[in-house]
């Protein structure tokens, strides 16, 4: 480990986007948004909704890896197009997952913040490709990453010259069943001890369940997370993908008052 360790650089990496800062400091960053853009009704509507809470990063899939080939595969280069129109009227920065490297240029183009997922953690091509741009990339943990992997497919972006990587817990494969996957708690203060890297919490794919979106975060926070990104539908019952764990606007907004107090506690703001 060499760029993403903290031995070589003790200060936590801050990342901006037009000079402003986004992730790192005493501020968490917010993320929420549905599991796929649907239409230019549903992103738009759950977009205003979130932006009245205070929310700043809007998150969407436009090319969505699903375990069927049969599955909804995302509204692609049109998703990324509603996204950008949702940016255009609420100002809200975009977050949506690349798949492939065929599509780095329209990424370039329409997102502010490019998703690695975690079925792509360790698609090295991917990785030194998103490397050689300046963007910030959310790189999230492999379904079955150790944190040694984790850090190492950060050092494949880094080591071609893009330092802004946002690292992100979205639950590990266990044994257990009773959640989608198992949130792996500690990985969060033993991965800032590593690195300088903001870590952030997906708390939706780490349960896949509505119910404990609330109670994941508060510990995320409170174990010194950096931020967190939510699923939220406004229809989720209806939703195309991951209807079991979006959670509607009006449930995002109390989760996200009650957190503020988390977050306080522990002397971070949102
Ligand atoms: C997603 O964010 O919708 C997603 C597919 O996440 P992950 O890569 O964590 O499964
Ligand atoms: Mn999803």
């Amino acid at each position: 480990m060499n760029l993403v360790s903290r031995e070589n650089h003790p200060e936590n990496t801050i990342i901006k986007i037009d000079n402003k800062e986004i992730v790192g400091g005493k501020k968490l960053m917010m993320i929420a948004g549905p599991c796929s853009v649907e239409s230019e009704e549903q992103i738009l509507t759950i977009a205003r909704e979130l932006k009245e809470c205070g929310v700043e990063f809007l998150r969407g899939g436009a090319f969505k890896p699903r375990t069927s080939p049969y599955a909804f595969q995302g509204l692609q280069e049109e998703g990324l197009k509603l996204l950008q129109k949702a940016r255009e009227e609420t100002g809200m920065k975009i977050v949506s997952e690349i798949t492939s490297t065929d599509d780095i240029e329209l990424f370039d183009k329409y997102v502010d913040i490019i998703q690695i997922g975690s079925r792509n953690m360790q698609n090295f091509d991917l990785l030194r490709k998103v490397g050689k741009l300046n963007k910030p990339i959310l790189l999230k943990r492999g379904l079955s990453a150790t944190i040694e992997e984790w850090l190492m497919a950060a050092e494949y972006i880094m080591c071609e010259g893009n330092p802004n990587v946002i690292l992100c817990e979205r639950g590990i494969r266990t044994y257990e069943t009773a959640t989608r996957n198992t949130l792996d708690i500690s990985a969060i203060p033993v991965v800032k001890s590593l690195t300088h890297l903001p870590v952030i919490v997906d708390p939706s794919h780490a349960a896949g369940r509505k119910d404990l979106i609330e109670p994941l975060s508060r510990a995320a926070i409170a174990v010194g997370c950096d931020g967190l990104i939510i699923e939220v539908h406004n229809n989720p019952e209806k939703a195309l993908s991951d209807n079991d764990q979006q959670i509607k606007p009006k449930t995002y907004k109390k989760i996200y008052n009650n957190l503020k107090k988390v977050a306080n506690a522990v002397d971070r703001n949102m």
